[in-house]
């Protein structure tokens, strides 16, 4: 068993598995943690792999670190992996195909790219507008917001549950749950999917002008120390 546990290690590219089996869960590092968590789910040489947010609550540097272990993982395993995420950014980088879920229902899947580029649900629509993307800057736009919150859990819903969020939302959207549409090789739970882009945004994207005045800092500090205190010594 021992041998076995040192493979699977070593297969996640823990280079000292002992040393790891000897410690605590605590006394390893979070990124170390991920690492034996993923050694252990492949132990059965599983045919799929389900990783639910794998890289919450590890910094920047130990996330991309786990991502491209998993990448290689994919490459070596003849495993499918189904990844859970909130991170689009990470989704989209990771995932050949997307499923979208919204009060725990499907409401869109398809191949990642045509998804990210060719939404056809209002939430996704939603969703990437909430989206921060590189070269964007808050004076020359604002990201877009979802308004509204989640229905309870254990309300009865009759119709979409998108649809007290959903600006493209009619009556018939309130009373009658919308099937998943196959629009070939990608599906929408939406009633309107070919009008989802048109969803009306929450919030205006135009900025007001800053003016002057509030362009300058606000705060203005110099020759600022900070000390940690170490061993009851400041
Ligand atoms: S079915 Fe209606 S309420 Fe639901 S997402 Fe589509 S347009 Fe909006």
């Amino acid at each position: 068993a021992t041998d076995r546990a040192i493979a699977m290690l070593n297969r996640v590219r823990i280079s000292d598995p002992v040393s790891v089996m000897q410690r605590y869960p605590h006394q390893l590092s979070g990124g170390m943690q991920q690492r034996v968590a993923i050694a252990m789910a492949l132990a059965n040489d599983p045919s799929m792999l389900i990783l639910d947010e794998p890289t919450t609550g590890l910094d920047a540097t130990v996330e991309a670190e786990v991502l491209d272990l998993i990448a290689q993982l994919r490459q070596e395993l003849s495993a499918s992996i189904l990844f859970i995420s909130h991170n689009l950014a990470v989704v989209s980088n990771m995932c050949d195909r997307v499923g979208v879920l919204y009060a725990g229902m499907l409401v869109e899947e398809g191949p990642t790219e045509v998804v990210f580029n060719d939404p056809r649900h209002p939430y996704t629509v939603a969703l990437l507008r909430c989206l921060p993307r590189g070269g964007q800057r808050k004076d020359q736009g604002r990201l877009d917001t979802i308004p509204g919150f989640l229905p309870g859990i254990g309300v009865d819903i009759k119709g979409c549950a998108f649809a007290d969020r959903c600006a493209l939302a009619d009556d018939r959207c309130r009373s009658e749950l919308p099937p998943l549409y196959d629009l070939g090789g990608r599906l929408s739970r939406c009633f309107h999917h070919d009008k989802a882009q048109a969803l009306p945004r929450a919030t205006p994207s135009d900025v007001a002008p800053v003016p002057r005045a509030a362009a300058a800092p606000v705060l203005r500090v110099t020759g600022l120390n900070k000390t940690y205190a170490s061993h009851g010594h400041a």
